[in-house]
């Protein structure tokens, strides 16, 4: 299909964020609404695993939870495996959320799952993502001010009343705009630590795993954090999935860019799996059987300066940021698509509003999006706190109190960290909540 030449608004990116964007934009009234890919075909890597309460309940309202809890696999608690102990403890109890949500517990779902429940239901309205269009510019549009004009790779242009950013991380719509994306709280980076370089790989093992595997699985190290995810499983299916994610010290050097078995089979050693199981079962020299995806990421965090501007001071068309083009961060208590989802769901009515109204008042969209990047800095304050408690400092081998450094090792304070979580239900609940973003929708 072609491009338009107008449209009332533009999305960029046909990600999970874009895709809920035009779900609830069209729930709102909107029918004339345009979304656009740079790629052929939708990404086929599973990526973000972890869909929270506070974004199911958001999914509801544009009928979509109940198609995404059906594909993925639903856990009440998340447990925590200090080596060197002989029994894992709860880190975080979904359970008691059941007085605030109607979803407590944690979907786990590989994100192209996500993506192609959430295309199904686009498609099932009658909207059809246009691809390949890349978008390489946007200005305001020369006769009609309030608009603004969207230029593509192959000469194309597309004069759109709102252009909605949500192409990613590297969001050519933001650049563009001229629009700064740094790290709100700079002075917390978490730098020169184990986990300023993550590992992540999808694999399959050569035999089942113990039970305690069943649910997502953070194993503490004295030097590293390993994490577990079984993906859904069917009867039937030959072999389970499950997400491997790790710490690389910066001492080992940059991981390769696709790790392949025998470097995740180095971490499943040494950090996760073999050394629970060998804890529990005597050695099981657990394999990896096979690698389907891997990937490797610093962790770092920014934010758009603005998630909505003019593109000439007050006036000049409008363009909005939401999802990964607006915010990213680490990947700690799986946060990054379920605030991108929010941001999508959360703008609808506020968007849908300012279409049907004849005034010139950008106010709600400007509290909306002053909103947002609140909720985004929360967030990256949040995942900065996880990867700190997480995390061993190089050569951090003293703990601080106050700027009195005690002979005490970071790990053994996260040891004690833990059996005081484990001892205390109403600590794993609110553990449970904080992730569950019911308090930050
Ligand atoms: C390697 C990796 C691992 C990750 N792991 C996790 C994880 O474990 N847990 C977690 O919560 N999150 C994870 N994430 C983050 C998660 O994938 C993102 O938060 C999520 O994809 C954001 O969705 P989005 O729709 O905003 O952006 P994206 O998914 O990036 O989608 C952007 C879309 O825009 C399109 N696009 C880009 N540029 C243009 C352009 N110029 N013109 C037109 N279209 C364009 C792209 O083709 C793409 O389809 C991971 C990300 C990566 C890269």
């Amino acid at each position: 299909m072609s491009l338009p030449e107008t449209t009332e608004v533009l999305i960029v990116g046909a990600g999970p964020t874009g895709l809920a964007c035009a779900l609830t934009l069209y729930k709102e009234g909107c029918r004339d609404i345009t979304i656009v890919d740079a790629v052929e075909h939708g990404q086929n890597s599973s990526r973000a695993l972890a869909i929270h309460a506070a974004t199911l309940e958001v999914l509801d309202s544009i009928g979509c939870a109940r198609s995404l809890i059906e594909a993925g696999a639903t856990h009440r608690t998340m447990k925590v495996w200090n080596i060197g102990d002989d029994h894992g403890a709860t880190l975080a109890d979904f359970g008691p959320l059941k007085s605030s949500t109607r979803y407590p517990f944690v979907l786990i779902i590989p994100q192209t799952i996500t993506e192609r429940v959430l295309g199904d239901h686009v498609q099932s309205i009658g909207i059809q993502v246009l691809r390949p269009f890349k978008v390489v510019g946007v200005q305001s549009d020369k006769h009609d001010k309030n608009h603004t004009s969207v230029f593509f790779e192959g000469g194309q242009t597309v004069k759109a009343r709102y252009v909605i950013g949500c192409d990613g991380a590297k969001s050519a719509i933001r650049q563009a705009a001229g629009v700064d994306f740094k790290d709100p709280l700079e002075e917390r980076s978490t730098t020169d630590h184990n986990l300023d370089q993550i590992v992540l790989g999808d694999v399959t093992y050569t035999k089942p795993l113990p039970r305690l595997f069943d649910d997502p699985l953070f194993m503490l190290s004295p030097t590293n954090l390993f994490l577990s995810v079984p993906f859904p499983y069917n009867e039937g299916d030959a072999n389970r999935t499950y997400r491997v994610v790790c710490g690389v010290p910066p001492s080992s050097g940059p991981p390769p860019s696709q790790p392949g078995k025998a470097f995740l089979q180095d971490l499943v050693d040494n950090s996760g799996m073999n050394t629970v199981s060998s804890k529990v079962h005597g050695p099981s020299n657990v394999t990896i059987n096979e690698v389907i995806w891997s990937s490797r990421f610093r962790t770092h965090s920014s934010i758009a300066d603005t998630f909505f501007k003019r593109l000439e001071g007050d006036q000049g068309g409008a363009v909005i940021f939401i999802g990964d083009a607006a915010h990213i961060h680490p990947p700690a208590g799986g946060q990054g698509m379920n605030l991108g989802l929010r941001d999508a769901i959360s703008l609808g009515p506020i968007l849908a509003a300012r279409l049907r109204s004849s005034s010139s008042d950008d106010s709600p969209l400007r509290s909306w999006a002053d909103r947002r990047r609140q909720q985004g800095v929360t967030i990256i304050h949040l995942t900065k706190t996880i990867l700190g408690l997480a995390s061993v400092q190089n050569g951090g081998i003293v703990w601080m109190w106050n700027t009195v450094p005690l002979p005490i090792l970071r790990s053994t304070v996260r040891s004690w960290s833990l059996w005081i979580l484990a001892k205390s239900t109403w600590l794993q609940s609110q553990v449970a909540w904080r992730l569950s973003g019911l308090g930050n929708k």
